[in-house]
């Protein structure tokens, strides 16, 4: 089965209305490709950005969003007000996320529910920490963040999902994954959708986070079951960006 590739950037907590400007300014210059390209600004560069690409090559990520529809959550933002920004992906499970802002698997599959429900598709981000990998609890940790959301949406769900295979210990840390590691886990990861629907595992891309560099993408994207790309650090630089759109 041919998957389209996808190349998103997680810009994080990053960015001035000027260096945004700069940055989709050379984004802009790239051109057609065959994957599918999507950056992820924070919440208040939404509607700046979405101006800037309207129509264009890039499409429009959000970083999070709320696990309620709407009401008394200050500081929350819901899927609702992402769809009127133009707004098609939302990464959810992100590690920092899990990590830092204590998102349980229950929380984040609460927000994979509101968001399809609302027309995003969830970038749903699942991987071990270094501690986990080194105890050869890689596969269980994985099939367990993507179990409680099968639960919560049922499989057929991951039809309008990417999943995001991003090991903790690569991200942000210069260490990636080698292509072959990367290989390695994402073929597991769909043989284990496969067991709830072997059409689904097929059609869901899998994307490996975690460090991605020009340099050391090119043999990742070589893997059967690599289907693309969220990078981090890496997104903040339009040329590095571009070079790995280019290499997918
Ligand atoms: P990194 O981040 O490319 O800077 O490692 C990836 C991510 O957090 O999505």
């Amino acid at each position: 089965m041919i998957r389209q590739k996808i190349v998103a950037g997680n810009w994080k907590m990053n960015g001035s209305k000027e260096s945004i400007f700069s940055l989709l300014s050379g984004l802009l210059e790239m051109g057609d490709s065959n994957s599918e390209v999507v950056i992820a600004p924070s919440f208040p560069y939404l509607s700046q950005v979405n101006a800037l690409v309207d129509g264009g090559c890039l499409v429009l990520a959000a970083q999070n969003i709320s696990d309620e529809v709407k009401g008394a959550y200050t500081g929350e933002v819901s899927a609702s007000m992402l769809g009127d920004f133009g707004v098609k992906y939302v990464l959810l499970g992100h590690s920092e996320r899990r990590a830092i802002y204590r998102e349980t698997d229950s929380v984040v599959a609460a927000k994979v529910k509101v968001a399809l429900e609302f027309g995003l598709t969830p970038m749903l981000c699942i991987g071990e920490t270094l501690e986990e990998r080194e105890s050869n609890q890689t596969l269980s940790v994985c099939e367990r963040q993507i179990q409680v959301v099968i639960d919560a949406v049922g499989i057929e769900a991951f039809e309008n999902m990417v999943v995001a295979y991003e090991p903790v210990w690569a991200i942000g840390t210069g260490l990636s994954a080698s292509a072959e590691q990367a290989q390695e886990v994402h073929q597991s990861i769909r043989a284990f959708l496969a067991k709830s629907s072997e059409s689904v595992s097929q059609k869901v891309q899998i994307l490996y986070g975690g460090s991605v560099k020009a340099s050391t993408c090119s043999a990742l994207f070589q893997m059967p079951d690599v289907d693309g790309a969220l990078v981090g650090g890496a997104s903040l630089d339009a040329k590095e960006f571009i070079a790995i759109v280019k290499a997918a």
